[in-house]
């Protein structure tokens, strides 16, 4: 019989856009190989720089509306007046095979992720101030001056949802910054309901006869 596979830990993360959200993510990705990302679908218009598959599914909205019709997503959100959303089937079935999932998502998606999920872990992630979140979403330079205002605009509205998070993390050093998410994930793994299951024998060794 083939052994019950624990399940992943599901982590959601957001915070206003330019914050490096997406940077940092990668980075735990490299610094750790049993993290997996979700690939959101969006309706947004590709960067230059993206590949359909990778960053995100690019989807047209009758597209993305036949999905929420098809019970497709877990959660999804109007964002700056675009569609994303995170696949229900890849995420359950990741988690189920034991791996860790990570979603990049907005604080509305969070919300609905939380009482989806309740065992999820949430972290909110700032920049240390608003004339640096400016900076880097300009100094990106992936989107026309309009879309800027729009992202800097709504960024106010996406904090203020950042206490409903069980973590906050500050990226103004990135490798610091980068350092506190990895221990999140480490702080996790080493929960008692994580080790006990994995270390039952050792510590009924350990504990000698009853
Ligand atoms: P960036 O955050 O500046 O890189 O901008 P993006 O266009 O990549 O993402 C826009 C917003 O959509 C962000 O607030 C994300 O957190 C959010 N987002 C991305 N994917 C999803 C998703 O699958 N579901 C939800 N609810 N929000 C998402
Ligand atoms: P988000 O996904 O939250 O929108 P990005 O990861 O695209 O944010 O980061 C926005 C910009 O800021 C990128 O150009 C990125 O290289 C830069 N950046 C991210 N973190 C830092 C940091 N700690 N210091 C300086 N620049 C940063
Ligand atoms: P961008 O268009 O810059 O890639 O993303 C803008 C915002 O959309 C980001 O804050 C990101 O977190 C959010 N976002 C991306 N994918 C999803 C998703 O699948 N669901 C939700 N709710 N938000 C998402």
């Amino acid at each position: 019989m083939s052994q019950a596979v624990e399940q992943g830990t599901l982590y959601v993360i957001s915070a206003p856009s330019g914050a490096g959200k997406t940077s940092l993510v990668a980075g735990m990705l490299r610094n750790d190989d049993k993290l997996g990302v979700s690939v959101s679908h969006t309706t947004r218009a590709m960067r230059e720089g993206e590949q359909d598959g990778v960053n995100y599914h690019f989807a047209t909205r009758a597209e993305f509306e036949a999905m929420i019709s098809q019970g497709d997503f877990l959660e999804h959100a109007d964002v700056f007046g675009n569609y994303y959303g995170t696949s229900q089937v890849w995420v359950r079935e990741t988690l189920a095979r034991g791996r860790d999932v990570i979603l990049e998502i907005d604080w509305q998606g969070a919300s609905q992720v939380r009482r989806l999920i309740p065992e999820c872990v949430s972290i909110f992630i700032v920049p240390p101030s608003p004339e640096v979140l400016r900076e880097r979403l300009v100094g990106r330079g992936t989107d026309a001056p309009g879309v800027v205002e729009r992202r800097l605009a709504e960024a106010t509205e996406e904090c203020r949802h950042a206490v409903e998070f069980d973590f906050l993390v500050v990226n103004d050093d990135f490798d610091i910054a980068l350092a506190d998410l990895l221990a999140i994930v480490r702080a996790q793994r080493l929960r008692m309901g994580a080790q006990q299951p994995r270390h039952r024998r050792l510590l009924a060794e350990l504990s000698g006869p009853a």
